[in-house]
Protein backbone atom coordinates (compact mmCIF):
# COMPACT_ATOMS: atom_id res chain seq x y z
CA UNK A 1 0.00 0.00 0.00
CA UNK A 2 1.66 3.44 -0.70
CA UNK A 3 -0.03 6.99 0.39
CA UNK A 4 -1.23 7.53 -2.99
CA UNK A 5 -3.28 4.60 -2.78
CA UNK A 6 -4.92 5.65 0.62
CA UNK A 7 -6.75 8.68 -1.58
CA UNK A 8 -5.17 11.41 -0.33
CA UNK A 9 -5.22 14.81 -2.05
CA UNK A 10 -2.72 15.35 -4.10
CA UNK A 11 -1.32 18.48 -1.93
CA UNK A 12 -1.32 16.18 0.37
CA UNK A 13 1.04 13.34 -1.11
CA UNK A 14 3.53 16.08 -2.44
CA UNK A 15 4.40 17.20 1.13
CA UNK A 16 4.22 13.46 2.15
CA UNK A 17 6.87 13.10 -0.95
CA UNK A 18 9.00 16.42 0.03
CA UNK A 19 9.27 14.65 3.37
CA UNK A 20 10.75 11.77 2.09
CA UNK A 21 8.41 9.09 3.61
CA UNK A 22 7.85 6.58 0.59
CA UNK A 23 5.29 3.78 2.51
CA UNK A 24 2.90 4.27 5.09
CA UNK A 25 3.57 2.94 8.46
CA UNK A 26 0.97 0.02 10.24
CA UNK A 27 -1.26 2.48 11.58
CA UNK A 28 -1.63 5.07 9.14
CA UNK A 29 -2.71 2.56 6.67
CA UNK A 30 -5.47 1.57 9.52
CA UNK A 31 -6.34 5.06 10.21
CA UNK A 32 -6.12 7.15 7.21
CA UNK A 33 -9.22 5.42 5.27
CA UNK A 34 -10.77 5.58 8.36
CA UNK A 35 -10.46 9.15 9.14
CA UNK A 36 -11.26 10.13 5.38
CA UNK A 37 -14.51 8.57 6.06
CA UNK A 38 -15.44 10.79 8.33
CA UNK A 39 -16.17 7.80 11.49
CA UNK A 40 -14.94 7.81 15.04
CA UNK A 41 -11.79 6.33 15.80
CA UNK A 42 -9.99 4.72 19.17
CA UNK A 43 -6.53 4.25 18.52
CA UNK A 44 -4.16 2.11 20.52
CA UNK A 45 -0.25 3.50 19.33
CA UNK A 46 2.31 5.04 21.09
CA UNK A 47 4.81 7.56 19.95
CA UNK A 48 7.67 6.32 17.17
CA UNK A 49 4.36 4.61 15.42
CA UNK A 50 3.76 7.33 12.79
CA UNK A 51 0.55 8.53 14.52
CA UNK A 52 0.92 12.10 14.27
CA UNK A 53 0.67 11.64 10.39
CA UNK A 54 -1.94 8.91 10.76
CA UNK A 55 -4.28 11.73 11.94
CA UNK A 56 -2.85 14.82 10.38
CA UNK A 57 -3.02 13.62 6.98
CA UNK A 58 -6.69 12.75 6.33
CA UNK A 59 -8.33 15.17 8.52
CA UNK A 60 -6.20 18.15 5.84
CA UNK A 61 -7.48 15.65 3.58
CA UNK A 62 -11.37 16.33 4.91
CA UNK A 63 -11.07 19.94 5.54
CA UNK A 64 -9.74 20.40 1.83
CA UNK A 65 -12.56 18.25 0.44
CA UNK A 66 -14.99 20.43 2.51
CA UNK A 67 -14.12 24.18 2.11
CA UNK A 68 -15.86 26.60 4.57
CA UNK A 69 -15.64 30.17 5.36
CA UNK A 70 -12.35 30.72 7.52
CA UNK A 71 -13.28 32.72 10.93
CA UNK A 72 -10.54 34.28 13.48
CA UNK A 73 -10.61 32.09 16.04
CA UNK A 74 -12.61 29.83 15.28
CA UNK A 75 -11.05 26.06 13.71
CA UNK A 76 -12.81 23.53 12.28
CA UNK A 77 -10.50 21.14 14.01
CA UNK A 78 -9.37 20.90 17.41
CA UNK A 79 -6.03 18.85 18.88
CA UNK A 80 -5.79 18.53 22.03
CA UNK A 81 -2.12 16.97 23.62
CA UNK A 82 -0.96 17.26 27.16
CA UNK A 83 1.83 18.94 26.93
CA UNK A 84 3.59 22.03 25.68
CA UNK A 85 6.50 19.97 23.64
CA UNK A 86 3.75 17.80 22.40
CA UNK A 87 1.39 20.35 20.91
CA UNK A 88 4.08 22.12 19.50
CA UNK A 89 5.82 18.96 17.81
CA UNK A 90 1.99 18.31 16.45
CA UNK A 91 1.63 21.59 15.13
CA UNK A 92 4.90 21.62 13.25
CA UNK A 93 3.76 18.32 11.43
CA UNK A 94 0.34 20.27 10.40
CA UNK A 95 1.85 22.92 8.85
CA UNK A 96 4.64 19.83 7.09
CA UNK A 97 1.80 18.22 5.85
CA UNK A 98 -0.26 21.18 5.09
CA UNK A 99 2.49 23.45 3.28
CA UNK A 100 1.36 22.89 0.06
CA UNK A 101 -2.36 23.64 1.02
CA UNK A 102 -4.05 27.35 2.62
CA UNK A 103 -5.23 25.42 5.85
CA UNK A 104 -4.04 27.29 8.66
CA UNK A 105 -2.67 26.37 11.93
CA UNK A 106 -2.17 27.70 15.23
CA UNK A 107 -0.87 26.48 18.61
CA UNK A 108 -1.75 27.27 22.12
CA UNK A 109 -0.42 26.11 25.41
CA UNK A 110 -0.21 27.42 28.94
CA UNK A 111 2.86 28.73 30.78
CA UNK A 112 3.92 31.47 28.54
CA UNK A 113 2.02 35.13 28.20
CA UNK A 114 -1.38 34.79 26.84
CA UNK A 115 -0.99 38.09 24.87
CA UNK A 116 1.07 36.97 21.80
CA UNK A 117 -1.70 34.06 21.22
CA UNK A 118 -4.66 36.35 21.59
CA UNK A 119 -3.06 38.67 18.77
CA UNK A 120 -2.45 35.23 16.70
CA UNK A 121 -5.87 34.11 17.52
CA UNK A 122 -7.17 37.45 15.69
CA UNK A 123 -6.20 35.56 12.25
CA UNK A 124 -8.13 33.01 11.06
CA UNK A 125 -7.30 29.32 12.14
CA UNK A 126 -8.46 25.98 10.57
CA UNK A 127 -7.01 23.56 12.95
CA UNK A 128 -5.86 24.53 16.48
CA UNK A 129 -3.11 22.37 18.16
CA UNK A 130 -4.01 23.09 22.47
CA UNK A 131 -3.07 22.42 25.65
CA UNK A 132 -6.62 22.05 27.77
CA UNK A 133 -6.15 24.57 30.51
CA UNK A 134 -5.12 27.62 28.31
CA UNK A 135 -7.85 26.59 25.68
CA UNK A 136 -10.73 27.34 28.68
CA UNK A 137 -8.75 30.13 29.08
CA UNK A 138 -9.18 31.20 26.01
CA UNK A 139 -12.45 30.15 25.57
CA UNK A 140 -13.42 31.69 28.85
CA UNK A 141 -11.96 35.02 27.26
CA UNK A 142 -13.78 34.37 23.86
CA UNK A 143 -10.65 34.42 22.32
CA UNK A 144 -11.35 31.54 20.69
CA UNK A 145 -14.90 30.34 19.33
CA UNK A 146 -15.53 26.07 19.80
CA UNK A 147 -18.73 26.47 17.94
CA UNK A 148 -17.43 25.47 14.87
CA UNK A 149 -15.43 22.28 15.49
CA UNK A 150 -16.34 19.79 12.85
CA UNK A 151 -13.45 17.32 14.17
CA UNK A 152 -12.22 16.62 17.82
CA UNK A 153 -8.38 14.75 18.10
CA UNK A 154 -7.78 13.67 22.07
CA UNK A 155 -4.16 12.84 21.45
CA UNK A 156 -1.88 10.83 23.91
CA UNK A 157 -5.23 10.99 26.15
CA UNK A 158 -3.64 8.22 29.10
CA UNK A 159 -1.31 11.02 29.32
CA UNK A 160 -4.08 13.65 29.60
CA UNK A 161 -5.85 12.07 32.28
CA UNK A 162 -2.52 10.68 34.09
CA UNK A 163 -2.25 15.10 34.67
CA UNK A 164 -5.29 15.36 35.71
CA UNK A 165 -6.72 16.86 32.91
CA UNK A 166 -10.40 15.40 32.62
CA UNK A 167 -12.15 18.06 34.28
CA UNK A 168 -10.81 20.29 31.43
CA UNK A 169 -11.82 18.00 29.16
CA UNK A 170 -15.41 17.42 30.14
CA UNK A 171 -15.68 21.06 30.17
CA UNK A 172 -14.08 21.52 26.45
CA UNK A 173 -16.46 18.68 25.46
CA UNK A 174 -19.22 20.86 26.64
CA UNK A 175 -18.54 23.60 24.07
CA UNK A 176 -18.49 21.97 21.82
CA UNK A 177 -21.38 21.04 18.58
CA UNK A 178 -22.79 17.90 19.45
CA UNK A 179 -22.32 16.89 15.90
CA UNK A 180 -18.47 16.49 14.91
CA UNK A 181 -15.93 13.15 14.22
CA UNK A 182 -13.49 12.12 16.97
CA UNK A 183 -10.28 10.37 17.04
CA UNK A 184 -8.60 9.78 20.59
CA UNK A 185 -5.03 8.40 20.86
CA UNK A 186 -3.70 6.27 23.48
CA UNK A 187 -0.54 4.25 24.16
CA UNK A 188 -2.53 2.40 27.11
CA UNK A 189 -6.00 1.34 27.73
CA UNK A 190 -7.39 1.63 30.92
CA UNK A 191 -10.99 1.42 32.65
CA UNK A 192 -10.99 5.54 32.52
CA UNK A 193 -9.54 5.71 29.17
CA UNK A 194 -12.52 3.54 28.09
CA UNK A 195 -14.92 5.64 30.29
CA UNK A 196 -13.67 8.72 28.26
CA UNK A 197 -13.22 7.24 24.74
CA UNK A 198 -17.27 5.83 25.63
CA UNK A 199 -18.46 9.46 26.67
CA UNK A 200 -16.69 10.90 23.64
CA UNK A 201 -16.65 8.55 20.79
CA UNK A 202 -19.62 7.19 18.74
CA UNK A 203 -19.53 3.64 16.91
CA UNK A 204 -16.12 4.04 17.10
CA UNK A 205 -13.51 1.83 14.76
CA UNK A 206 -11.04 0.10 16.85
CA UNK A 207 -7.11 0.02 15.36
CA UNK A 208 -4.43 -1.05 17.48
CA UNK A 209 -0.61 -1.69 16.48
P1 LIG B 1 4.90 9.81 15.65
O1 LIG B 1 4.59 8.42 16.09
O2 LIG B 1 3.74 10.48 14.98
O3 LIG B 1 5.49 10.63 16.75
O4 LIG B 1 6.00 9.71 14.48
C1 LIG B 1 7.27 9.13 14.72
C2 LIG B 1 8.28 9.48 13.65
O5 LIG B 1 8.03 8.75 12.47
C3 LIG B 1 8.30 10.94 13.24
O6 LIG B 1 9.64 11.39 13.27
C4 LIG B 1 7.77 10.94 11.82
O7 LIG B 1 8.38 11.96 11.05
C5 LIG B 1 8.15 9.58 11.32
N1 LIG B 1 7.22 9.05 10.29
C6 LIG B 1 5.87 9.16 10.28
N2 LIG B 1 5.33 8.52 9.24
C7 LIG B 1 6.36 7.98 8.54
C8 LIG B 1 6.46 7.17 7.35
N3 LIG B 1 5.35 6.80 6.70
N4 LIG B 1 7.67 6.79 6.92
C9 LIG B 1 8.76 7.15 7.62
N5 LIG B 1 8.77 7.89 8.75
C10 LIG B 1 7.58 8.30 9.22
Amino acid sequence: VSFADLGLAEPLLRAVSDTGYTTPTPIQVQAIPLVMQGGDLLAAAQTGTGKTAGFTLPILHRLLASPAKRAAGRPRCLILTPTRELTAQVEASVKEYGRHTALRSLVIFGGVNINPQISALKKPVDILVATPGRLLDHAGQKTIDLSGVEILVLDEADRMLDMGFIHDIRRILALLPKQRQNLLFSATFSEEIRGLAHKVLNNPKEVSV
